[in-house]
């Protein structure tokens, strides 16, 4: 069953290869007949109840019996305009529709784990903007948090949430993410994720031995090894070594890849969400306009649900752990189609990444020292090789909330001049370090570096944003038919800053939580969406044709060589602009903050952004670099307002000339969402 066409052909889609098998040779005509992807697999060998993923398996909801038009049934060689029309320059790429019951952007934790859960409802298209195992998930070291250990419990780590979130966290979200994580985690490793196993001490049985999951023994996964980081109070934290997300990566997308119902379309840029109107349901999200980073080519997604899992900003920082993809293109496309965002003055700052000798990676991103590192023993030096965390926090010391510990390395800093602190592991051996640091001790030797047999240079740099898109206990948006979880959103969990681990748990409780709203939503829309859609079709295609007819007749009138010379310099200018962005960003919204330096980033900041708009507006066909310049300037002047507007310092927001936290403490806040923040 189905409840929208889902459409053939697209270009750089690619699916599970027995769907591709079953469909090829199917057309337009099989969907004209009402064959889309779930009625094709309902007989699909793949979709026993082996198949059926185990990270989330909410009982299905009603089946949707929607009659498919051919007018929405598009994608593919025959929708759109002719390839190269007489006129247009050959290169220039055409656009077209596809259409699908639910839209996921993003293909980290959040983007899979939903798609995976909800492909159980429908035709699921995930779009992800570049190869789908990049993003900041695949990059995550440490772990994902989960209280499996019976010494431990969910009372304890709400408490431990709330501590690190400055009490700004919505209760029941930390609520939610504490009490339902734990079997969402487990179901990760029943879903194929290798995670770090428990020693299991001779005659101990499947116990597992200090720090082992017990929990985990009544089912058929092995004890895992459970590890501590800055903030926890217990040892909750599952992990795949160092290397944690990786693993969680590779089995989601092993299994995403292998579903009948997920189409996948990569290196395709979220440009701005589509919006339509409902009967009786008022404007709603049907989709999303994206640019195939490739090729140029436009795509119109049309669907009943759609799902932002687009991650964070980190590249609004010249010094970030994020990758590339990260430029906050979901936040500012969500605020542009009027859904508000919170929170963003919170920005986190990871203590530790790694400083000397690394090459800069060509987005920009610093080598993370994992938060484990510390957990498992770490000391932070500083320039006299003094233990300098027993002045800013003598009972937590490295274990300290990381905005703690970020103030105090960048105070220490800037009292030596020196561009990096020390992390010292020596003290934990070298077998201890390679058996549980592996890919930390492989990435320093190969820079010249070895972890156990001199301290580390490491320094504060932007890792996580706290605050995203106002999302509701159920993934849920102020727009219809948006739903966002991951980092993209601002769930309530964090509050003021982020617990270690959290965010992974935050992305994969959040998108489970959004299955059954999302699919219910679509269910009612599907009744009455055709022509909402068939209007969004014929608009967009209208639009490329529009576009094709200008990019010609400038072609024509000044050569082509010169247009292309036109957009490639717009390119290179948006380019140039980022770099003034993420300098102004670090030195008036970095770690410690000034009200001066914060009105005056502002003023330049959204100057920046009225020029990235203006770029924007006035390219027919804008690239990958100017879209993402929109979206971070809309982003910076976000998080400069909100860090205005915030006459305290909490959490990830520090500015000394309102140094205290207003009423912190459990019974001043407790209870409050993080106030919004102006929507950016
Ligand atoms: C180095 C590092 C280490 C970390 N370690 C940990 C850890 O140990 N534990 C923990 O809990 N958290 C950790 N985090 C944070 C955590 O990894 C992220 O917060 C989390 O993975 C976010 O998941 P996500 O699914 O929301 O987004 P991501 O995994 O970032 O995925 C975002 C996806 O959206 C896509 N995308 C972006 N823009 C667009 C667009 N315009 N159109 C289409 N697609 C788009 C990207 O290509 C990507 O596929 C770490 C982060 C980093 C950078």
């Amino acid at each position: 069953m189905m409840m929208l066409c889902a459409s053939l052909g697209a270009s750089h889609a690619t699916r599970a290869p027995q769907r591709s098998r079953r469909t090829r040779g199917s057309g337009p005509s099989s969907l004209v007949m009402g064959r889309g992807a779930i009625a094709r697999s309902a007989d699909h060998p793949t979709r026993g109840p082996d198949a059926r993923p185990a990270v989330v398996a909410p009982p299905p909801l009603r089946r949707l019996r929607v009659p498919c038009r051919a007018g929405l049934s598009v994608g593919g060689p025959t929708d759109g305009l002719p390839v190269s029309p007489a006129g247009s320059p050959p290169s220039s790429p055409r656009c077209s529709v596809e259409t699908t019951d639910f839209l996921v952007l993003g293909s980290g934790i959040a983007g899979l784990s939903y798609a995976l859960a909800v492909a159980e409802h429908g035709s699921v298209a995930v779009v992800t903007k570049a190869a789908a195992d990049d993003g900041c998930t695949r990059y995550a070291q440490g772990g994902i948090c989960a209280v499996l250990d019976p010494r431990d419990s969910v009372a304890a780590h709400v408490h431990d949430t709330m501590v690190a979130g400055a009490w700004l966290n919505c209760p029941e979200a930390v609520a939610a993410v504490c009490s339902e994580g734990p079997a969402l985690v487990l179901g990760l490793a029943r879903l194929g994720a290798e995670f770090t196993r428990a020693a299991v001490p001779a005659g101990r049985g499947r116990d597992g031995g200090p720090g082992g999951a017990r929990a985990a023994s009544a089912s058929p996964i092995p004890p895992l090894h459970l590890t501590r980081e800055g903030g926890h109070s217990a040892r909750r934290v599952v992990h795949a070594a160092d290397a944690t997300g990786a693993e969680i990566e590779r089995a989601l997308l092993a299994r995403a890849r292998a579903h009948p119902a997920i189409t996948f379309h990569e290196h395709r840029v979220g440009a701005d969400l589509v919006l339509g109107e409902l009967p009786g349901g008022g404007r709603a999200c049907l989709g999303a306009d994206t640019l195939d980073a490739l090729t140029g080519r436009r795509t119109r997604f049309l669907a009943l649900s759609t799902m932002l899992a687009t991650g964070g900003a980190g590249q609004l920082y010249p010094v970030t752990t994020n990758p590339g993809v990260a430029t906050g293109d979901g936040m500012a496309m969500a605020a542009r189609a009027g859904a508000p965002l919170e929170g963003l003055e919170f920005v986190q700052f990871h203590p530790t990444a790694l400083v000397a000798g690394e090459p800069a990676a060509a987005d920009g991103r610093a080598f993370l020292i994992s938060e484990a590192v510390r957990g498992e023993g770490g000391r932070l030096l500083n320039a006299a090789g003094e233990r300098f965390m027993a002045r800013y926090d003598a009972a937590r010391m490295e274990l300290a909330p990381r905005d703690v510990v970020a103030r105090a390395i960048h105070a220490e800093m800037a009292a030596a001049g020196a561009d990096h602190v020390l992390l010292d592991v020596r003290h934990l051996g070298r077998p201890a370090i390679e058996a549980h640091f592996p890919t930390i001790a492989a990435r320093c030797a190969a820079m010249g570096l070895d972890m156990a047999a001199a301290p580390l240079p490491v320094a504060p740099a932007q890792h996580y944003m706290c605050g995203g898109v106002r999302a509701g206990l159920g993934g849920e948006t102020a727009l219809p038919g948006l739903w966002a979880a991951g980092e993209v959103a601002s769930s309530g969990l964090h509050g003021a800053n982020r617990l270690a681990s959290n965010s992974l748990l935050e992305g994969l409780v959040f998108a489970a939580r959004a299955v059954a709203p999302s699919a219910a939503h679509a269910a009612r829309a599907a009744a009455g969406a055709a022509p909402a859609l068939a209007e969004l079709r014929e608009e967009f295609l209208s639009a490329g044709r529009r576009a094709r007819a200008a990019e010609a007749e400038r072609a024509a009138r000044d050569g082509p060589a010169v247009a292309a010379e036109a957009d490639s310099a717009a390119e290179r200018d948006a380019a140039a602009t980022r770099r003034r962005l993420r300098a102004l960003m670090w030195r008036c919204a970095g770690i410690v903050r000034r009200e001066a330096d914060m009105r005056e980033g502002l003023e330049e900041v959204a100057a920046l952004r009225a020029e990235a708009d203006a770029g924007v507006a006035a390219t027919a066909r804008p690239g990958r670099a100017a879209l993402e310049l929109r979206n971070l300037a809309a982003v910076g002047e976000g998080v400069l307002r909100a860090a205005l507007a915030r006459r305290e310092s909490r959490g990830g927001h520090y500015c000394v000339d309102f140094p205290e936290a207003e009423g912190a403490g459990p019974g001043a806040a407790a209870g409050e969402r993080v106030p919004r923040g102006r929507p950016a």
